[in-house]
């Protein structure tokens, strides 16, 4: 039995996690931590009977200790309680699976302890990869890719030289505005923007896909989890999300990734790396396909990638002012207080404005966030 821990077990990402604890027999939950979800929270404990599970809202987390009472489960909250789960002694394996920079103190406390990690929350890595990846290295824990197209691009890494990489083709959906104006975008609503065309994820992510904002951080993502360099990293469009992702190597064979647009596969992937299991589900039908098409992203419409290029190639601090302008942008946007255009102006402003770190330590990471979400209340 591998004994794993979800952090964001409500969310997209977590619920799928959970199925496939649900169709494997040798996947046993220790830990679950959620945002506020009461009733779902209280439906998994019943289900997968972990010994410790935690809701970052107190009242809520209170609320489900008296429902739960009946089972020998410990109920905890906040930071304090997803540390507590990050380091539980005989967890193997956490699947960081919450939204936003929240995942980056359990992440780290998770790899001190000697976790190995199965990450979604790209965010973290955006912002404390340079701290990350050492301490990973250091502590000889696994960073296992749940992101789709890093589980693609380490899947054609099997067996290669990493030193023998000429570079990583991320592939890109688009969203559900490819190929439109800037015009055309002025009026677009929260109900357009929540409509991706391929994948059904949690709504943070969801509008960062029409703003490829999300494919600009997973550029960063993966200049971290393969070491690669930012002009060797380049964005295919590619609509219907069958190539997961490519590699390019030295001699110009390119090494590809292909598959339905379905989540479970990278996660079952990254639980049991380097195994592969039986999972059920459509297989590709290429007949029935007929053609897979390329272009290139606009960037200068979609203007998220072409910021994160900037902020990668800058480094430092700026990745944190690019995450945390768009985390605290896109909270504005799914509450209707501004339009999708602003979501760019505000991180390219918050960008300009940010005073630069060099080398940012986690406080000062942290600190960062802080400075960007005043920055912006101060303005929108
Ligand atoms: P969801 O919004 O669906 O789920 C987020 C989860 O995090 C929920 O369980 C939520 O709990 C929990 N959560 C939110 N705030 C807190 C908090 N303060 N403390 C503890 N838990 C919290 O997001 P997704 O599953 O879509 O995405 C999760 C991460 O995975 C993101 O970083 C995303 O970029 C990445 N990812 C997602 C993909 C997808 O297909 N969905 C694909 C690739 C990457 P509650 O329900 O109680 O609010
Ligand atoms: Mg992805």
């Amino acid at each position: 039995m591998k004994k794993i821990g979800i952090l964001g077990s409500t969310g997209s990402i977590g619920t799928q996690t959970l199925q496939i604890v649900r169709d494997n027999k040798d996947l046993d939950v220790r830990a679950l931590a959620a945002g506020s979800n009461v009733d779902m929270l209280e439906e998994q404990i019943r289900e997968f009977h972990p010994e410790i599970a935690c809701l970052w809202d107190a009242d809520k987390a209170a609320k489900l200790k008296e429902r739960v009472k009946d089972l020998p489960v410990k109920i905890v909250s906040g930071m304090e309680g997803m540390l507590e789960i990050a380091v539980l002694p005989e967890m193997e394996i956490l699947v960081t699976a919450v939204v936003g920079m929240i995942g980056i103190k359990p992440t780290i406390a998770a790899i001190e302890a000697g976790k190995d990690i199965a990450l979604a929350n790209k965010e973290t890595l955006v912002t404390a990869g340079h701290l990350i990846m050492p301490l990973a290295k250091k502590m000889g824990v696994s960073i296992l890719p749940v992101d789709s197209e890093h589980s693609a691009i380490f899947q054609c890494l099997n067996g290669e030289k990493r030193g023998q990489v000429d570079k990583i083709l991320l592939t890109a959906s688009g969203g559900p505005f490819r190929g439109r104006t800037r015009e055309d975008l002025e009026n677009v609503t929260l109900e357009d923007a929540l409509k991706h065309p391929n994948w059904a994820m949690g709504r943070k992510i969801t509008i960062d896909s029409a703003t490829l904002v999300n494919k600009g951080l997973e550029v960063i993502e993966a200049k971290w989890l393969f070491d690669v360099d930012f002009d060797d990293i380049e964005v295919v469009v590619q609509p219907q999300s069958i190539i997961h992702s490519m590699v390019q190597f030295d001699d110009g064979g390119v090494m590809a990734q292909l598959g339905t647009p379905d989540m479970r596969l990278p996660i079952q992937y990254a639980l049991y790396y380097p195994d592969r299991k039986p999972l059920s589900g459509d297989r590709l039908d290429f007949a029935a396909l007929k053609s897979i098409t390329f272009e290139a992203p606009d960037m200068e419409v979609f203007r998220g990638l072409a910021l994160a290029f900037e902020a990668g190639r800058q480094g430092g601090s700026m990745t944190t002012a690019y995450n945390a302008a768009n985390e605290k942008a896109v909270a504005m946007f799914l509450d209707r207080k501004i339009r999708f255009l602003d979501i760019w102006d505000i991180i390219e402003y918050c960008m300009k404005e940010h005073r630069f770190i060099e080398n940012p330590s986690l406080e000062e990471i942290l600190a960062t966030e802080q400075e960007v979400y005043d920055m912006i209340e101060s303005r929108w």
